[in-house]
């Protein structure tokens, strides 16, 4: 053990040596020196618990087995943290991996916005300050039909600043049966305190009626809120009261309806054949006053909440201080516009937005795709490849009820467990996250496109081993 250690090579020996070379001008020299120590240490430590297999290695033997850990801890380090994946989940809004994706005009948009100066607050034709909020509004209600508009954060800022601005101090009747948590720890009641208002819960999980609401109406009440339960079904014996109730509800009692609809679809889904969703068109057509709604999940677009509705209420939103702790950027902004400016022509927004494309493409376009990777991946000899009919999901909390048809490829390499090969393929420097199926991993093709399928088949014929 001591030879061993006295042969452990110091810092400065790797710093000259010819192996890591070509990492002295491409990589910073903090990740370059704290890879080296860090290999160094590992080392130390392997030998100090007698886990290095071969007690008499030779110097130069040694030095090489470090080199290469150092490569691998130089490339991990030199990576960026927040960074592409492979979604072989067939989870379409996949909220772990980042939501929709956005159809490629918005990406332009967003390069060429954020690599130019821009007229974000400048209103070009009186040459004086303008209000970032301007360039959607008139947008959002063309297409949905609103009075006014308000872009924020997301969804949940756009709850908060709702609640904030119009309900503050008084009271919000919302039903048992609504409310819900959404992943990442918002939750109804608790959004609600931080706005300052009370909450008041009417009926029960399963049946709220008409005359809850009105018995928990006092002078003190200010809203009906509803929320829609976008993320679960409460099925069976229920009861709840529709919007267009709700909303007269809220008119004869000189209240404000306020709806939190989540998903935020634009187009019908029981055209499409889908169990039917309800649009914000809709939920405003209901007479509801004001509605909140994600950018990133049915609507296809970047992360965003939207709040439309009766403009007296919305502008009032626009004074309120708290808007500047919410407020979107340029960047939201200029994904937003183009992928709104899709829904103007709604055959449009269904064929170039790629969550809208993924969800109503038929069966058989996905059963294409997947024929191809399984001819790709049929050709590699380490691989048992089968193709399988499989159920892909809308995901992000939508439509948690509705499967669609899909197709994927199901593998195993050959001489390796499937836990193995599912964390090997995870750890790629291109991750490919699948889900473990009937002892197989399945990739499912629904949220897969064929530039995808070519890095999984690179990735698979270097062999799980070398990856
Ligand atoms: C998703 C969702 C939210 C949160 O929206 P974010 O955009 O993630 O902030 C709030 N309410 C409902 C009903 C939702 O479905």
């Amino acid at each position: 053990m001591k030879k061993l250690l006295s042969n452990l090579p110091k810092v400065d020996e790797f710093l000259i040596s010819e192996k890591l070379e070509e990492y002295k001008d491409s990589v910073p020299y903090n990740i370059l020196i704290k890879s080296i120590r860090e290999g160094i240490a590992f080392y130390r430590e392997e030998i100090l618990n007698n886990r290095l297999a071969d007690t008499e290695m030779e110097k130069e033997d040694l030095k090489m087995e470090i080199t290469n850990k150092i490569i691998k801890l130089i490339e991990s380090k030199n990576q960026l943290n927040l960074r592409r994946v492979i979604n072989a989940t067939g989870t379409i809004i996949h909220t772990n991996l980042g939501r929709s994706k956005l159809m490629e005009s918005s990406v332009e948009n967003i390069v060429n916005i954020a690599s130019n100066y821009n007229n974000l607050e400048y209103d070009i034709p009186s040459g004086k300050r303008g209000s970032r909020y301007s360039h959607i509004e008139k947008l959002i209600c063309d297409i949905t039909g609103a009075e006014s508009a308000l872009v924020v954060n997301n969804n949940a800022a756009a709850v908060l600043l709702v609640l904030d601005t119009l309900t503050k101090e008084r009271e919000v009747i919302v039903s048992r049966g609504e409310l819900v948590e959404i992943g990442g720890s918002f939750r109804i009641p608790a959004i609600m305190e931080y706005s300052g208002s009370k909450l008041i819960e009417v009926g029960t999980t399963n049946r709220t009626h008409k005359k809850d609401y009105l018995e928990a109406i006092t002078p003190e009440t200010k809203a009906l809120l509803k929320v829609h339960t976008s993320n679960y079904k409460i099925m069976g014996f229920t009861k709840e009261v529709k919007n267009e109730e709700l909303s007269k509800m809220a008119r004869d009692k000189k209240l404000i309806s306020i709806e939190d609809l989540g998903s935020g679809v634009l187009v019908d889904f029981a055209k499409y054949g889908y169990k039917k969703e309800p649009t914000v068109q809709e939920s405003l057509k209901s007479g509801i006053d004001v509605v909140t709604f994600s950018g990133d999940k049915l609507l296809g677009g970047p992360q965003a909440g939207i709040i439309v509705g009766k403009r007296q209420y919305i502008e009032k939103m626009k004074k309120n201080n708290l808007l500047r702790t919410l407020r979107v950027s340029k960047l939201t902004i200029a994904a937003l516009e183009v992928t709104l400016r899709e829904y103007l022509d709604e055959s449009q927004a269904v064929k170039n937005i790629p969550t809208l494309r993924m969800i109503l493409e038929g069966k058989d376009e996905v059963e294409k795709r997947a024929h191809i990777l399984y001819e790709k991946l049929k050709t590699l000899e380490t691989l048992e490849v089968d193709l399988v009919e499989t159920s892909a999901m809308i995901g992000g909390g939508s439509m948690p009820t509705e499967l669609m048809d899909s197709f994927g490829v199901a593998i195993s390499y050959i001489g390796s467990s499937i836990v193995k090969l599912e964390r090997v393929l995870r750890n790629n420097s291109l991750s490919i996250v699948g889900r473990i199926q009937g002892g197989k991993l399945v990739l499912d093709c629904k949220t897969l496109n064929e530039n995808d399928m070519d890095s999984i088949y690179e990735i698979l014929s270097k062999g799980i081993d070398t990856i």
